[in-house]
């Protein structure tokens, strides 16, 4: 008895040695979305290689499964999240209080760096006579979970389109993870996905069944690509999915990575260089991170303010003035 307690004396006074003050472990999570995303596994990619220098800078990386962009701006804001991915029109209507954030900015936004292509992607049963976005009404449709960055590019379009939930025969909520199996199942004849390609999410849905990418193009989608900075004309590259040879033509944004100011310097700042000090190992850790780069990154399709930590980090490295 005495001589364990002794042994827990010693190990606990060892411990303290080796781990001095300043190297108190802090905890980061990383909301993401539906683990058939690409979130889900962009903040894997991230913690793997945050959590390979624990011993050097002692932080803890977790990832979170989540409800998706908005979802996760709304929990950094109430500090339950540290860090989250989001897509660039949700960073910026969070920082500038506009449409879904209407009146109520989040001045504590912060941008870490942008990620990979998010298009605007509709997928439809084959046999439910969808070619284009307009051939949605009055069809059974998945317009995504409230929270979702999906819903938020969504409701956007339906109201440039003049359209209302009303416009379909069924206007679903299912959340990303949920809908390619209701596809499949035939309770939808589409779905919507704001997401990078390749996805898991696609993937079943055009395998499962027979299933088609649809054109979203035309009046409403050119007027918003000329409105806002964050959405541009996108082209989801034939032959990634079973079924789908050709190009599909639609509009999109980016994944952004996002914090707070509450979150530490340091810990942004090993986030960062956890990423760009290890890029070749990141860009291989998903498909669809092939075409990115790191000067990109550190500045395209942030709107919020950069955090101080990736600052630092960018300007130390010559990533920018
Ligand atoms: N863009 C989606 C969202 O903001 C998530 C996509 C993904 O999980 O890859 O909710």
């Amino acid at each position: 008895m005495t001589k364990s307690l002794k042994l827990g004396f010693a190990g606990l006074a060892a411990a303290a040695l080796m781990a001095p003050a300043a190297m108190a472990e802090e905890f980061i999570t990383i909301g993401t979305g539906g683990v058939t995303g690409v979130y889900y596994p962009t903040g894997g990619a991230i913690c793997r290689l945050v959590n390979k220098g624990r011993r050097d800078h002692g932080i803890r990386c977790s990832v979170e499964s989540t409800g998706g962009s908005v979802y996760n701006v709304e929990t950094i804001k109430a500090g339950e999240l540290e860090f989250g991915v989001a897509q660039s029109d949700i960073q910026y209507n969070a920082s500038n209080g506009v449409v879904q954030f209407d009146g109520e900015p989040f001045e504590g936004l912060r941008a870490v760096f942008s990620v990979h292509p998010e298009p605007f992607t509709v997928v439809a049963r084959a046999d439910a006579g969808i070619s284009t976005f307009e051939d949605l009404k009055g069809k059974r449709v998945n317009i995504g979970n409230p929270g979702s960055g999906q819903r938020a590019t969504m409701e956007v379009l339906m109201e440039k389109m003049g359209w209302t939930s009303d416009d379909f025969a069924l206007a679903s909520e299912l959340k990303a993870a949920e809908q390619s199996a209701a596809l499949c199942d035939n309770q939808i004849d589409a779905m919507v996905y704001t997401v990078g390609h390749p996805s898991g999410s696609i993937q079943e849905a055009t395998t499962a069944c027979d299933s088609v990418l649809v054109e979203v193009s035309g009046d409403a989608v050119n007027a918003l690509v000329e409105e806002f900075p964050f959405y541009s004309v996108a082209t989801i590259p034939g032959g990634m999915y079973r079924g789908n040879d050709e190009d599909t033509t639609t509009f999109g944004v980016r994944a952004t990575l996002v914090t707070s100011d509450a979150v530490s310097d340091e810990a942004v700042m090993a986030l960062t260089a956890a990423v760009f000090d290890n890029f070749e190992d990141f860009k291989g850790l998903h498909p669809a991170f092939a075409n990115l780069t790191p000067e990109e990154m550190a500045t395209q399709s942030l709107s919020a303010p950069l955090h101080p930590g990736a600052e630092a980090y960018y300007k130390e490295k010559g990533m920018m003035e």
